[in-house]
């Protein structure tokens, strides 16, 4: 992208083949069309998916469009979660306040449903006309005797991190009544979504391996599993960009220590499995862990080698939410013979990009809050071959002719573990080497403008 060609207020955002120093965790540059999203919408990734609470959208019907049927976690239990409520807030009550409606909206669901647990987010409409969500849902607190609790998250009000923050402010207000409990022996999973029943599979390997676990946060978690958090031993933090908030105050106030991990590419589920087992368990579990993992390896090494032919020497972009994905992520290209040419996050922290930096070569491009233009300018400067990323980047990816690999909450098919790396390799695969790209070659030559 030539550099006059970059906006200044963004230059510092991008880096070549050099992640440190790149400005990170700001708000978002106007007039840059970030694809990042908004603070609600960072909340309700993180809350969604605790399948027994209710969520109710204090605002226009608009931002209830984001629901369950666009993000695929699943439940073992109760399917409530996927049910959207919604205050409708339209423009009588922007110019008289809309707090009656929502303490309506919260009467008529417990009286209807009996719920224990509803959260209420405030989007940008509550925040501008100044409703009082928290004073509402105390008195519903009380008036109900059930848990209501407010997520303060006005989408206007920061960058998507702050959202991850205010669904984390209202996870440590469920559980802090419950911090007197007595211990209990295993591990809280943080951060993980439970997408196409990857929840499932993690907690399926630390139990394998002796590993007890307390309560995941928040795939497939439920209000009682939730109020055990304050007994676990130890936190494994997954998705530190979302929940590493939340594993620091539930270090300081309930002393639960934390360790990060990743369960994305074969090498980073290794290492999670035996890091927990080392910090968790005893030597028995050790043991168990360095077979459990060794068997795995074992197995899936068969695998790799029949498709690497296949992938070696092909060039990939990244843009996902968090740094700790896109991490991973460059681990699992590396390993599978793929270059990363072009690599972005949403939400990366400095420590994230500047050990991205040491994962790639000296000329790829380093992003953080990227718009569509810089994301489709660099991919086909670098000549990239497949983007990796959620739904708003799908459409730019194919408008290029691209690949695209769906990595984010609305996918159906599960990409974490060692299931996860062939469910990944065999999509990369067959998406990367589809005779579709040959076909559109053939169109790009026919020297239709709309290709150019
Ligand atoms: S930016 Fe505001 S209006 Fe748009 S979805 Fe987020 S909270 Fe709703």
């Amino acid at each position: 992208m030539p550099n006059s060609q970059i906006l200044d207020e963004r230059r510092r955002s991008i880096g070549f083949g050099d992640g440190s120093g790149i400005l990170c965790d700001t708000n978002s540059v106007s007039g840059a069309v970030s694809q990042r999203a908004c603070v609600y919408c960072g909340a309700r990734v993180v809350l969604n998916p605790i399948t027994d609470a209710f969520h109710i959208v204090h605002g226009p019907i608009g931002c209830a469009s984001y629901t369950w049927d666009i993000r695929g976690s699943l439940s073992s239990g109760s399917e409530l979660y996927r049910n959207s409520f919604s205050t409708d807030l339209r423009e009588e009550d922007i110019i008289f306040g809309g707090a009656k409606k929502l303490a309506a909206a919260i009467d008529e669901i417990v009286g209807k449903y009996a719920p224990k647990l509803i959260f209420v987010y405030a989007t940008c409409i509550a925040g501008v006309i100044g409703d009082d969500v928290d004073a509402v849902c105390r008195e519903a607190e009380s008036r109900h005797k059930t848990r209501v609790i407010p997520v303060r998250s006005p989408g206007f009000s920061g960058s998507k991190s702050f959202g991850y923050r205010m669904a984390c402010d209202a996870i440590m207000r469920l559980i802090s009544p419950h911090a007197g409990a007595a211990k209990t022996r295993g591990v809280n999973i943080l951060g993980d979504f439970n997408l196409a029943g990857e929840m499932w599979i993690i907690e399926n390997y630390l139990r394998a391996v002796g590993i007890n676990v307390v309560s995941t946060v928040t795939g497939d978690a439920s209000y009682e599993a939730l109020i055990k958090m304050p007994s676990a031993e130890l936190n494994l933090v997954q998705c530190a960009g979302s929940m590493n908030y939340l594993a620091r105050r539930m270090e300081e106030e309930f002393g639960i220590p934390s360790i990060k991990v990743s369960f994305f590419g074969a090498a980073d589920t290794t290492n999670s499995i035996l890091r927990a087992a080392e910090v968790a368990g005893g030597a028995e579990t050790m043991r168990r862990a360095k077979i459990f993992t060794e068997q795995n390896e074992a197995e899936l090494r068969s695998f790799s080698e029949r498709y690497r032919p296949h992938l070696e020497g092909k060039k990939a972009a990244i843009y996902v939410g968090g740094g700790f994905k896109a991490i991973s992520l460059i681990r699992q290209f590396s390993a599978m013979g793929i270059e990363t040419v072009v690599v972005g996050t949403q939400t990366g922290q400095p420590e994230d990009y500047e050990t991205i930096g040491t994962l790639v070569s000296g000329d790829a491009v380093i992003l953080d809050d990227a718009n569509p233009s810089e994301l489709e300018t660099f991919m086909r400067e670098k000549g990239a071959d497949i983007l990796v990323g959620g739904v708003k980047e799908r459409p730019l990816a194919y408008k290029l002719g691209m690949a695209f690999c769906d990595h984010n909450h609305e996918r159906r098919h599960a990409l974490a573990g060692y299931e996860g790396v062939r469910n990944f390799t065999r999509e990369i695969h067959l998406s990367m080497n589809s005779p579709v790209w040959d076909f559109l070659g053939e169109m790009k030559a026919e020297t239709s403008p709309a290709f150019h």
